[in-house]
């Protein structure tokens, strides 16, 4: 009897239409030639294009009068040590290679400096069961035994497999237990075959819908099984499910959909693990059909999905490499919060120190191993449980105050200003031969750039970029007159000189794509006349127009490392440097500053940033009519002007909240009309610092003073670039990466932190101001309407202002002293975009964005 099956998550269901055109849910007999043709998994090649490993292949001893087995071996570049990953493929062992399914495993490699083995396991119904088994058992053994020689440290060698490959997996693990070893630190069982009998709820439930249906199923046991499937003897390695006992094991990490047929029997195999005093942790994702996280890897439930086994991952890697103390960590027991590292997703693997653009700051330090956070490579995690009150980690690079603040161009900085530089920094990286060779440029948006990419300005910007142009020197009535030109031959001057193909229309967009490494992603090829690829760069715009190169191990454009006198990686330890030198954050930073320039040219540069800042909303004021792109949005800013004219024309203080709203609104409708702008730290926050900024000029008690402003502006500033370097390097000031909480609020809270400084706050006040400020953005979403920074960015700004004015002057009420610090409310916004879907992260597709869609 067929059951209705639960339905398919909404998202997945648009996938599965889309294969089920060309691989029907039932699988019998008689498909198995068709199943092993081409295409059906990505190649070596492909594999290695897309990733940065080192990989051999090795042929190593089969079982006992069997073939040898072909085994491949991937790791990071200079690899040394690290855990090791098991990995048995998908295919119900009747089909594929060692390298189905594998991606998600490669991951671990960059994520967690893995070294991943899979082998290529003989398949049925040539070679019946055992023959995977016992090829699959005897490669792990090989591995275990070569962990030395293969960089894996044998106290955290893991199995793991999807599908068949679960299956395999959980047999292997049960004949290690038995026939005495390896030792696992753990087995991950994906979506795993376990059961032969086939005959469940969730078997009957699917039955000719999704992918590998009940007959499918069938199809897979006869061959694997032949004649013992119905009479013979089975071993409980051969159908795991009909093991006496569960005891034993390796703690357990199980996964699989609601949908699909192996649902019951993986959560039955986690039961008879708990049943027997073991550790399991099962996962049971609402939904998800077999395979849906390879078969839409894009899709919101596939990345829970990666993100919550790898967090399994992390939890036990941190067990076995700590022991107690690490338990103590693991299991919250632990008192203070880790207040450095970045969150290890897909979308933020600890690149910020290695993105900063423009002269970040260092103290010279042993290299970090590519692809490895703070959390991962500090001494141990019981140092880290005590760095909040340290001053002898080895400081992060940060970024520095021009870094953070920058002129550019809206409406933008990680859509407008990013993609410009980095199509910039591709130009400038062309050989003559190649500019010479170059008929087109052939430009790919991945993730947030395609989604709201349009609205943002990046097509026009990356068009700019490759003519060579920079944001920061770029006058908006340029960048107008080189668009209008461009868009209507679809031609741009290749840095500067070269007329070259580059239409919008040939652009290609995949918002569904989210680069590993952050959700802003682009890529751009030279191609020559025949369409040949000359050269082919992939850029990341990571926020605030700060640009990683992929490839680069110190990736940074234009990156320029300086040691600086006074490091600082954490608030706790600004602070505890302005204890040891009496000094305020400002003159921390600028001590650091003054490493890379005089005094009055940091002097200078800061004012020409306020200069800026200040001509940028007074542009505005002289604005009538509608924001462009289509949304109708009437321009505020001269208005409100005209009317504080009239009904404050002397600047009285009652009216301080109708200015700081003057400014911020200005700002920002400046910078929606693609406008020049200070990023401070993004165009889209822009609005605040200048608002908040205007207020300490004009409004606290030391504007009263003669010739004030040059040190209220430099003092602002120094403190705020403190404050949003934090957030740079320890969270992330993209609202692609983390929502508006990381735009929005990280500009509140350097505001606060400038304002609290000008009004005379101590460092510990200064740092409360800044952590008020941002407490009180946490979780602030980024739901922009048609993809333009205009509602709510507009208004958002003039309330974070706001926001900010209040912060610091509560931190002037109090001594300094508080509950939450800067560094762990910056830990939790890093934390909460973690967790945030990513319809919020600037991609256009929740909140405002879909409620008011036309608005
Ligand atoms: S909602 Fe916030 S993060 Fe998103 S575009 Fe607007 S200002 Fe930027």
């Amino acid at each position: 009897m067929t059951i209705s099956p639960p339905p398919f998550d909404p998202e997945l269901k648009v996938v599965l239409d889309v294969v089920n055109q060309s691989i029907s849910p039932t699988l019998l007999p008689e498909h198995l030639e068709a199943l092993r043709g081409p295409g059906f998994t990505k190649t070596l090649d492909q594999l290695l294009a897309e990733r940065d490993l080192e990989h051999r292949e090795t042929i190593v001893p089969g079982p006992d009068g069997a073939p040898e087995l072909l085994v491949s071996v991937f790791s990071r570049p200079g690899h040394t040590t690290g855990p090791g990953f098991f990995f048995t493929h998908v295919g119900g062992m009747i089909f594929g290679d060692r390298f189905v399914g594998v991606e998600p495993v490669l991951d671990y490699v960059d994520q967690f400096d893995a070294v991943v083995v899979t082998v290529e396991y003989r398949l049925a119904p040539e070679h019946p069961a055992p023959a995977a088994l016992e090829d699959s058992y005897t490669a792990l053994r090989w591995t275990a035994a070569h962990a030395a020689e293969l960089g894996i440290d044998p106290e955290r060698l893991f199995t793991i497999g999807g599908s068949a490959g679960g299956g395999l997996t959980a047999g292997i693990t049960l004949m290690a237990r038995d026939r005495g070893g390896p030792v696992l630190a753990g087995q991950v069982i994906m979506y795993g075959m376990l059961d032969e009998r086939n005959d469940s709820v969730s078997a009957r439930q699917i039955d000719g819908v999704g992918i590998w249906d009940r007959t499918s199923n069938e199809t897979g046991w006869d061959f694997l099984l032949g004649d013992r499937r119905h009479g013979g003897s089975l071993t409980p390695y051969e159908s795991p499910a009909s093991a006496d006992s569960l005891a034993g094991l390796p703690p357990t990490y199980i996964e699989v959909g609601s949908a699909e047929v192996f649902r019951d029997e993986d959560v039955a195999y986690a039961s008879a693990i708990w049943a027997a005093g073991g550790d399991a942790e099962l996962h049971v994702w609402p939904g998800g059909y077999h395979l849906f996280e390879l078969l839409a890897p894009d899709a919101e439930l596939s990345r829970a999905a990666r993100r919550t086994r790898g967090e399994w991952v992390r939890r036990r890697l941190a067990l076995r490499r700590r022991g107690p103390d690490a338990a103590a960590i693991a299991s919250g027991s632990c008192t203070r919060r880790l207040t450095r590292g970045r969150p290890r997703s897909a979308a933020g693997r600890g690149l910020d120190r290695r993105w900063a653009r423009g002269y970040s700051r260092t103290t010279p330090r042993p290299p970090t191993p590519r692809g490895r956070s703070a959390r991962h490579t500090t001494p141990g995690m019981k140092e880290q449980c005590a760095m909040s009150g340290s001053s002898t980690a080895t400081p992060p690079r940060l970024a520095g105050v021009f870094d953070l603040f920058t002129i550019g161009l809206g409406p933008s900085s990680s859509h407008t200003v990013g993609p410009m530089r980095a199509a910039n920094a591709f130009a400038n990286s062309l050989s003559p031969a190649v500019l010479d060779a170059t008929a087109e440029v052939r430009v790919t948006l991945f993730g947030s750039l395609a989604a709201t990419g349009s609205g943002h300005g990046t097509f026009g910007a990356i068009q700019l970029g490759l003519e060579g142009l920079r944001p920061e020197t770029t006058l908006p009535s340029e960048a107008e007159e080189r668009l209008t030109a461009i868009g209507t031959s679809g031609v741009v001057r290749l840095a500067g000189q070269f007329a070259v193909r580059c239409a919008v229309a040939d652009f290609v967009l995949r918002p569904l794509t989210i680069a590993p490494r952050h959700p802003n992603a682009l890529t751009l090829s030279a191609v020559d006349a025949a369409g040949a690829g000359l050269v082919t760069e992939t850029y990341y715009s990571v926020g605030g127009g700060f640009v990683l190169r992929e490839g680069d191990d110190e990736g940074a454009i234009g990156r320029d490392e300086h040691p600086v006198p006074l490091p600082f990686a954490t608030g706790d330890e600004l602070l505890a440097r302005c204890d040891e030198t009496a000094l305020s954050i400002a003159e921390v930073v600028r001590r650091n500053e003054l490493a890379t320039r005089p005094a009055t040219a940091l002097d200078d540069g800061l004012v020409a940033i306020e200069q800026a800042m200040d001509a940028c909303w007074r542009n505005a004021l002289t604005r009538t009519g509608v924001l462009p792109g289509g949304l109708n949005v009437r321009r505020r800013a001269g208005v409100l002007h005209a009317h504080l004219d009239v009904v404050d024309p002397e600047r009285r203080p009652e009216f301080w909240q109708e200015r700081v709203n003057l400014v911020a609104l200005a700002v920002n409708e400046e910078n929606a009309s693609g406008g020049r702008v200070v990023t401070a730290p993004t165009n889209g926050a822009a609005g605040i610092i200048p608002a908040v900024l205007y207020y300490a000029l004009h409004y606290t008690p030391r504007s009263l003073v003669q010739d004030a402003h040059r040190g209220i502006v430099t003092e602002f500033l120094l403190t705020a670039a403190a404050v949003g370097a934090l957030y740079k390097s320890n969270a992330s000031i993209s609202g692609a990466e983390v929502g508006c909480q990381g735009e929005v609020g990280s500009a509140s809270s350097m505001a606060a932190a400038g304002l609290a400084a000008v009004l005379g706050g101590t460092p510990r006040q200064v740092e409360n101001a800044a952590e008020i400020a941002m407490e009180h953005n946490l979780g602030l979403t980024c739901d922009p309407i048609g993809g333009l920074v205009q509602v709510p960015c507009i208004e958002r700004n003039a309330l974070a202002a706001a926001k900010a004015v209040n912060a610091a002057k509560m931190a002037l009420w109090g001594d300094g002293t508080h509950h939450v610090s800067l560094d762990q409310v910056i830990a939790t916004m890093r934390e909460t975009g973690a967790d945030m879907s990513s319809k919020y992260k600037e991609t256009a597709r929740g909140g405002l964005a879909v409620n008011v869609p036309n608005c």
